[in-house]
């Protein structure tokens, strides 16, 4: 190998040596010095020998170098001295002693200033450069001791006395070979630095010295470290020290590798996913979806901002944001936070319509809106006086409770119209589960907030009137109670704080005015029950649905029919027999429908005809309307023993009832059908057990009694019935049939007994008496204790009816059955 490591300054403005081969040494230029016959790396025997160097030689003194015997040197020259020395050399032997300086910067050094080992070297090449430096090629021949210098003046010159490795050699350098040998091998192989051709060099050393000398020349090391190697005479240690050396730089090349692998990997690992990065943008905007989720993302951000969510509601959407931007958009996980967060950003968190809270304008509508409901009407403008002088009253929440189509609905439109509030409308029947109210939590693809913040979000405000239909059908099953949930909901103590699942924060509904309605009061819970402040509106007597009909219903029809009130004129008979014929109901819902009916054929025959205007009359209703719908119930009644006429209260208003009992011959056992609830069951039992222990009180024959069997029936037996109010009309059935006596079918009676024969207060008696002026009764025998309902029975019913109120059941029988 040739001595390319160190390339050496002799000179601080040395250049750059150029060399190009190890021993072919050849140059444009340059003086070509013929290269010692004598082969170079046999030393000691066949090398130079001792005799062959002169025991005098020109002396050149080099800074940072150490030149190994077998081992080519490049040098430059720059001083004066040591070019003359080149000069002399060349003129004589060609055989220079060259030796390291102590101190590099030292410009005209003496014997103290000089290591006092160096190398023979022989001069191989010379290059004169421009500048007037030069370069030398010299090849060490062997280590020579400076004994003194023998002339100081224009150049140096020394005698010096040469030192050759012994030739013996012993298993101890053999092993020290080796392991150098092998050492230089892996340097070799682990550097880049060293060319392949090194290999041969190395294996073509032959001598133990020589080897040790060729890699200390080869390594980078400190000129002290180079020179105490060249000075080390004897082999062996020579050897050892120089295997220390070359182990140290195979571990420091096998610690430079492993890092560079370890960051090669790092380097390769961020290099694919930038690539792959890089990839996927280059097929995202070839799709044309480049900057779809950034627009999704910022979208999102200006709607979150745009909504002015409250503090708590805006830090959980603005959570989800953060996330939304880390999961893929094509994962479910997207479009579950995305739905989220749109949810948050539509909620009127902050939206409300301006309170105004007039009481005479409320109401001049409540009574532009709707006839009648005179007790109805104050009671509201009551409520609503208070809410004005204490706008924050946690009042009670308003329900109205009545039959269909009483104006419930349209009350509370009214009332959010006197308000200036929106309105909404959220049936609760058929409501099972709790979920519904409080709504999903957003764990699942597709859940949803409950149906109360899903209407607050339909309506756009916070403060809308709420009007919660049918609060009596709530249901309960193991989906949870969801009337807790409503009490939630309704509960001004804790409704400014609602918390539904899926938003998981709070929203504050106290803002809202909420309105529950409810058909009847009886199926609802009673912690709902308790909160609420009921407003009882009952069915409307003949004359009350004609004027509404008059004043409200055909205005409205005539107009949504696209005509004119000069068009269609309606007789008052027209409409009482709409009413009565065409309609049976406690509300105006049906009376609404039938007039919407009418004017509709009317409007299609103005139409066709060409008519100007038309008239309504009771003679031209088979035509609008068909046939009548429903004869007077009474008409077709004739009066038979076991029959009797019982008064319910359901649902839809009141109604009449037949209770039909008949006998067989038996044992004295009673059937019961018409899908009779189990108190109905029970009161018709206990009606048995007094006909059989009074029998004789009664004027039957116990043993008659016994010897049947009974049979009552309901009909419209597909509609479940249930109260104990019928006792009294179970017990005068069973009388009427065994004593053969009947009673008038327009004779009508309610009432619970007990099994002493005492009759009991029932309820629902305005709707039970009104169902039986619509169906034609004349007479209605109550319990005493419902005497105090007369008052709110409208005197154009009691004038048509004759009430007996009656004590006992001795009473009662005296009332109904014909002699
Ligand atoms: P509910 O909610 O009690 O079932 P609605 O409010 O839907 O009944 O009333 C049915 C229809 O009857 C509505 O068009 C309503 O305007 C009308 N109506 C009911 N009562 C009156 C009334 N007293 N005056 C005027 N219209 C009425």
């Amino acid at each position: 190998m040739s001595k390319l490591d160190d390339e050496l300054d002799i000179d601080a403005d040395s250049e750059t040596l150029e060399v190009e081969s190890p021993l072919g040494i050849e140059g444009d230029g340059s003086i070509s010095l013929t290269p010692s016959p004598k082969k170079k790396n046999k030393q000691g025997k066949s090398g130079e020998s001792a005799t062959s160097l002169p025991p005098v030689m020109a002396l050149l003194p080099v800074r940072d170098v150490v030149a190994f015997p077998n081992t080519l040197t490049p040098l430059n020259i720059s001083r004066e001295k040591s070019k003359r020395v080149l000069d002399l050399a060349l003129a004589e032997s060609r055989i220079i002693a060259l030796v390291a300086q102590r101190q590099p910067d030292t410009e005209d050094p003496t014997l103290d200033d000089l290591y006092r080992i160096g190398t023979a070297c022989r001069l191989l090449k010379l290059y004169k450069l421009e500048d007037g430096t030069q370069s030398v090629i010299v090849h060490g021949i062997a280590r020579i001791g400076i004994e003194e210098l023998t002339r100081e003046k224009d150049h140096l010159e020394a005698r010096v006395h040469a030192h050759f490795d012994p030739v013996k050699q012993d298993k101890v350098i053999e092993a020290l070979t080796h392991s150098v040998r092998h050492a230089a091998h892996q340097v070799i192989e682990m550097s880049d630095e060293v060319p392949e051709d090194a290999r041969i060099v190395l294996d073509s050393v032959g001598t133990p010295g020589g080897l040790a000398d060729f890699v200390a020349a080869n390594l980078s090391l400190s000129l002290v470290h180079k020179q105490e190697l060249l000075e080390t005479l004897d082999v062996a240690e020579r050897l050892r020290k120089v295997h220390a050396t070359i182990v140290g730089q195979v571990e420091v090349l096998e610690l430079a590798k492993k890092l560079h692998t370890e960051v090669r990997s790092k380097i390769d690992q961020t290099q694919r996913d930038y690539y792959l990065r890089e990839q996927l943008k280059a097929i995202q905007s070839e799709l044309g979806h480049s900057d779809a989720r950034g627009d999704t993302l910022s979208k999102l951000e200006a709607k979150i901002v745009e909504a002015k969510l409250p503090e708590e509601a805006e830090t959980e959407t603005r959570r989800e944001l953060d996330r939304l931007a880390n999961i893929p958009q094509a994962s479910p996980e997207f479009s579950v936070a995305q739905d989220y967060i749109e949810w948050m950003a539509s909620l009127p968190w902050a939206v409300s319509t301006p309170r105004e809270d007039n009481i005479k304008k409320a109401e001049k509508i409540l009574n532009h809106d709707h006839y009648g409901l005179e007790h109805v009407k104050t009671r509201i403008l009551e409520y609503l006086a208070v809410r004005q002088l204490k706008p924050d009253s946690k009042g009670p929440i308003l329900c109205f409770a009545g039959p269909p189509g009483v104006g419930k609905t349209s009350l509370g439109k009214s009332i959010a119209r006197a308000l200036g509030r929106k309105f909404i409308r959220m049936s609760l029947g058929g409501v099972h589960d709790e979920a519904d109210i409080r709504g999903h939590r957003r764990t699942y693809i597709g859940s949803m907030p409950g149906r109360v913040i899903q209407e607050i979000r339909k309506v756009g405000s916070n403060n809308p009137l709420f009007m919660l239909d049918e609060v009596d059908k709530i249901g309960q099953d193991f989906r949870g109670d969801p009337a807790s949930a409503l009490l939630e909901v309704l509960d001004p103590a804790q409704n400014d704080t609602f918390l539904d699942r899926y938003l998981d924060v709070p929203f504050d509904l106290s803002g809202v005015f909420f309105i529950a309605t409810a058909n009847y009061l009886d199926p609802i819970p009673y912690a709902l029950l308790d909160r609420m402040e009921i407003i009882e509106l009952s069915g409307y007597t003949l004359r009350e649905k004609l004027n509404i009909a008059k004043r409200h219903l055909i205005p409205r029809q005539i107009e949504e029919h696209g005509l004119l009130p000069k068009q269609l004129k309606f007789d008052d008979k027209a409409i009482e027999r709409i009413i009565a014929s065409y309609t049976r109901e406690a509300g105006v819902r049906n009376l609404d429908r039938q007039i919407a009916a009418v004017c509709r054929a009317r409007a299609a025959a103005i139409v066709r005809k060409q008519r100007r205007s038309s008239r309504v009359t009771v003679r031209s209703l088979t035509r609008d309307l068909g046939p009548i719908e429903y004869e007077p119930q009474t008409a077709d009644q004739t009066a038979v023993p076991g029959v009797v006429t019982g008064l319910a209260y359901t649902p839809s208003g009141g109604e009449i009832l037949f209770i039909e009992a008949t006998k067989m011959p038996g044992g004295g056992n009673l059937n019961l059908t018409g899908q009779l609830g189990g108190v109905m069951r029970e009161s018709t039992q206990a009606a048995f057990s007094i006909v059989r222990s009074q029998a004789e009180r009664f004027g039957i024959d116990p043993e008659i009694v016994l010897a049947h069997d009974y049979h009552i029936h309901v009909p419209a037996g597909a509609i479940p019935k249930d109260g104990p109010s019928a006792g009294v009309a179970m017990l005068t059935a069973l009388v009427s049939l065994l004593t053969d006596r009947t009673v008038d079918p327009a004779t009508g009676m309610t009432g619970e007994i007990t099994l002493r024969g005492r009759v009991l207060a029932i309820g629902g008696v305005k709707e039970k008496v009104l169902a039986a002026h619509r169906a034609g009764l004349r007479m209605i025998i109550l319990p005493e204790k419902n005497r105090r309902d007369l008052p709110d029975i409208p005197d154009e019913v009691r004038k048509d009816i004759d009430f007996v109120f009656a004590r006992t059941i001795d009473q009662v029988l005296k009332a109904a059955l014909s002699d």
